[in-house]
């Protein structure tokens, strides 16, 4: 017996919902009978997209008035669990803004939080929730009990994006009641990291060093190489906090969780913590000096050598093709 409505929280980016929004919306699909989707801002315009990808509804919390969306969203939602017209279970993407909704629906519905999902399915009309715990190593099933809807906080690239055909979403105004001082920060300002490929979560070829590179200089052979593949540059977390490369490259537990048709890393020692943001990989291709390296029992390929040469080489060959 499937879940009889579910609803989304999506994230809508410049018009368009973020592939993790699309990611929910298509597994909700398969779960329930009635897939519903939470919005603000200018979030509406992307009812098409969320239609095709199974939403038969949008609900439209409105301009925020540069508000964070925390607050007056999970009031919203809230409004409707208490009003009876909310759902059975609500997903929400694990973001800044995904996270913040979520701990305040939890507060308002004196409901906990399942994060960190990785897989959900349904039986008997319940939804149970697949955690990786212990940085991957171990698989955790949960899923509440009483009274009241389930709050899952899933992971990105947790399910395959996959557009069902379905019509464009009708959009319904959602109110939020006034949520008084909790609602009185603003935005005031937004950076957008500056970026010359693709982003490190969508692109289909991803290059990852690590500590092995031995120095920050280093790191511009991982860009040239990603460069050449059209890919995205990435980074184990040793790097990033010795200050090599920014937070925004990190891959695993701590960082991005990325499904790329290609991953190399190079210079990594594959710590559990690493591979739980890149297992899921299509190909994985390790570069490292020692073979005894974890890295190499995911590998589809595994290259002992050292990253000093064996890039170097690659970049030429490419270089020489192109
Ligand atoms: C709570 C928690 C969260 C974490 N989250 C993350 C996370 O999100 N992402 C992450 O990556 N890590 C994370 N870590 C850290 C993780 O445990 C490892 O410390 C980290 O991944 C190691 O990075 P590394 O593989 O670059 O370095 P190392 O483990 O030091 O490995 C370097 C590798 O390079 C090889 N090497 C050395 N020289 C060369 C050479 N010249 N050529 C080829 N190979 C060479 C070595 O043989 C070694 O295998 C987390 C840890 C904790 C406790």
């Amino acid at each position: 017996m499937s879940i009889a409505k579910i609803w989304v929280v999506a994230e809508v980016v410049d018009g368009a919902a973020t592939t993790t929004s699309l990611e929910l919306v298509s597994h909700a699909r398969a779960l329930a009978d009635t897939v519903e989707v939470v919005v603000w801002g200018d979030g509406a315009s992307a009812a098409g997209t969320l239609g095709e990808y199974g939403a038969t509804t949008v609900y439209d919390v409105g301009d925020l008035g540069g508000a964070l969306p925390g607050a007056p969203v999970a009031a919203a939602i809230a409004a409707a669990v208490t009003a009876g017209t909310g759902p059975d279970d609500v997903l929400l993407p694990a973001t800044y803004d995904g996270r913040d909704i979520a701990g305040r629906l939890s507060v308002k519905l004196d409901r906990p939080v399942l994060t960190n999902v990785v897989d959900l399915t349904a039986a008997d009309g319940v939804l149970s929730s697949q955690h990786a715990i212990f940085g991957g190593a171990e698989i955790l099933t949960a899923r509440f009990t009483g009274e009241g809807p389930g709050i899952f906080v899933i992971r990105a690239k947790s399910f395959p994006a996959e557009p069902s055909g379905g019509a464009a979403a009708a959009v319904v105004a959602a109110t939020a009641p006034d949520t008084g001082a909790s609602n009185a920060a603003r935005i005031v300002a937004r950076h957008v990291e500056e970026r010359t490929g693709p982003k490190l979560d969508e692109a289909a070829v991803v290059v990852s060093g690590g500590r092995g590179l031995g120095e920050k200089e280093q790191y511009v052979l991982i860009e040239q190489l990603a460069a050449l593949l059209h890919g995205a540059a990435g980074a184990s977390r040793a790097i990033v906090d010795a200050g090599w490369v920014p937070y925004s490259h990190q891959v695993g537990q701590t960082g991005k969780t990325v499904k790329p048709t290609v991953y190399m890393a190079c210079g990594i020692s594959g710590a559990t913590q690493h591979m739980v943001g890149m297992k899921n990989s299509k190909n994985i291709i390790a570069i490292n000096k020692d073979q005894d390296a974890p890295i190499f029992q995911v590998a589809d390929l595994g290259i002992v050598g050292d990253v000093h040469k064996v890039i170097p080489k690659l970049i030429e060959a490419l270089q020489a093709r192109s």
